[in-house]
């Protein structure tokens, strides 16, 4: 009883245009593709038919049959042209989907009944046969539209029941006979084929289901990212803009341009400036991980070269390092290497590990930056005697929001995104970062490149990397 109620039930789908346009599209795909394996089992009963039966009557059943088949494949077409837009060619679709199913159902229990009507003495046990695989086949098959199904499986019902009938008024026999033990054997079949029916109705309600879930799911997905990144907009243009005045007027005070600061007032503005550069700092890199998650960061690729590339970095960073105290040398590479990159961001990734390496030196440490080629490769080294990291910390190191030592020992603040940023624009570079450190000892990040061969180092800056303290 269940399984009619579920079968019941599903009836609204035939009506509910909501999810139609899949169903039909599903329902005609799985009839394509099993075409040929249809074809067979028709061919074979047909063959057999004729050989046993009646062979004209037989061929004008498989003609009809074929003819439906036919039919089935010029529908796929203009189902297939169908954008699911269009409700009154979808409602077109559907009516001649049930013709052919009424006509081809028909001409299979019309062929089925032929044979039955044929035997004179027995069971049925051939046109049983037949038609219960077909109705089988149908139930498997055509759950995707159970006004379809339904249609089907009520055609050969009917074939089933005259055919159970059949004996019962040719022979009218005793309760007690063998036809009366074949007409409840029938409808015991019809009930398996009822339920199996709804079985593969269910499951395929149910995998519909879990699509429309995984939609929704994106959805809400998508929903939430477009909120982030209306927020980080809103970070960008409210926060960052007043930020960057508060900043410059804290310096000019803490300067003196604004007229003298009374003694007292200095730590708190030099405390303040520091703040707005930390907040400054937090805010670009939330930027760069929006632009670089939402695939919009422009990289600019050009031949680099990385001597030139290695000073830029040394001199940005140098006013940190002799603040900190730390001398900062560079090891050029002796000849021209030049690697294919965006100049701009691999000076972003540089700054990342220069002033790492110097914020997490001991006082009056020593930071060094090698370039060197090994082979096909050009290597740049960030050297330094700091704290060093611990093992096992790698996806900390370059995770988000991630800081892998205490912030008691810091001497100067982080966001724990610069690792992060810089791993995602090496790797925009086909390129590698990487890191060897001991705890106490310090601690050598590297990038590798593929050398870029035959650049034009027209551009490359010759004077000699000055050494920088
Ligand atoms: P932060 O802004 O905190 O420096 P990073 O992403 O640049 O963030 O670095 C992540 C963490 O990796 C740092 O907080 C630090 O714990 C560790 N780290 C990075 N570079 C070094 C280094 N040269 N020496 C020791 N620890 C380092």
């Amino acid at each position: 009883m269940r399984s009619l109620n579920a079968l019941w039930a599903g009836r609204r789908d035939w009506f509910n245009p909501v999810g139609r346009e899949q169903r039909i599209k599903d329902y005609i795909a799985l009839a394509n593709q099993l075409v040929w394996q249809r074809q067979a089992s028709f061919l074979s009963a047909a063959v057999l038919a004729a050989f046993y039966f009646d062979p004209y009557a037989t061929l004008a059943c498989y003609a009809v049959v074929v003819l439906t088949e036919i039919l089935d494949q010029l529908l796929a077409r203009q189902s297939r042209a169908w954008d699911g837009k269009d409700p009154v060619a979808g409602r077109r679709i559907l009516q001649r989907i049930a013709r052919n199913t009424a006509v081809s159902a028909t001409a299979i229990s019309l062929f089925i009944i032929s044979m039955a009507v044929q035997q004179t003495s027995g069971g049925h046990f051939t046109p049983l046969f037949f038609l219960f695989s077909a109705a089988l086949f149908a139930a498997m098959h055509n759950s995707q539209m159970v006004g379809i199904l339904l249609l089907r499986l009520s055609i050969y019902a009917a074939a089933f029941l005259f055919i159970a009938l059949l004996d019962l008024v040719r022979y009218m026999p005793p309760l007690g006979s063998q036809v009366w033990l074949e007409f409840f054997t029938i409808i015991f079949v019809l009930y398996f084929i009822v339920d199996t029916s709804v079985h593969f109705y269910l499951n395929y309600q149910e995998r519909i289901a879990h699509m429309r879930r995984i939609e929704e799911e994106n959805e809400r997905t998508k929903a939430a990212y477009e909120v982030k990144s209306q927020f980080l907009s809103t970070v960008s243009h409210e926060l960052r803009t007043p930020l960057t005045s508060i900043k410059a007027s804290l310096d000019l005070a803490n300067n003196g341009v604004l007229g003298a600061v009374p003694d007292g007032l200095k730590p708190a503005i030099g405390i303040a400036a520091k703040n707005a550069q930390r907040l400054a700092a937090l805010i670009d890199d939330l930027l760069d991980l929006q632009k670089i998650e939402a695939g919009e960061m422009v990289f600019n690729f050009e031949p680099v070269d990385v001597n030139t590339l290695v000073k830029e970095a040394v001199e940005a960073t140098s006013g940190f390092a002799t603040k900190l105290g730390i001398q900062v040398s560079t090891v050029p590479c002796a000849e021209a290497c030049h690697v294919r990159g965006d100049h701009s961001r691999l000076i972003q990734v540089m700054n990342n590990l220069l002033s790492n390496a110097v914020k997490f030196s001991e006082d009056g440490g020593a930071v060094k930056v090698i370039v060197e080629t090994d082979g096909a490769r050009v290597r740049i080294s960030v050297h330094d005697e700091g704290v060093g990291i611990p093992q096992d910390a790698q996806d900390r190191v370059f995770g988000k929001f991630s800081q892998v030592d205490s912030s008691d020992i810091r001497k100067v603040g982080g966001t724990g995104l610069g690792l992060n940023i810089s791993k995602q624009i090496i790797e925009r570079h086909d390129a590698t970062i990487d890191y060897v450190s001991e705890l106490g000892v310090g601690s050598t990040f590297f990038l590798e490149f593929d050398r870029l061969e035959g650049a034009d180092t027209s551009r490359a800056d010759d004077r000699p990397i000055a050494k920088v303290a």
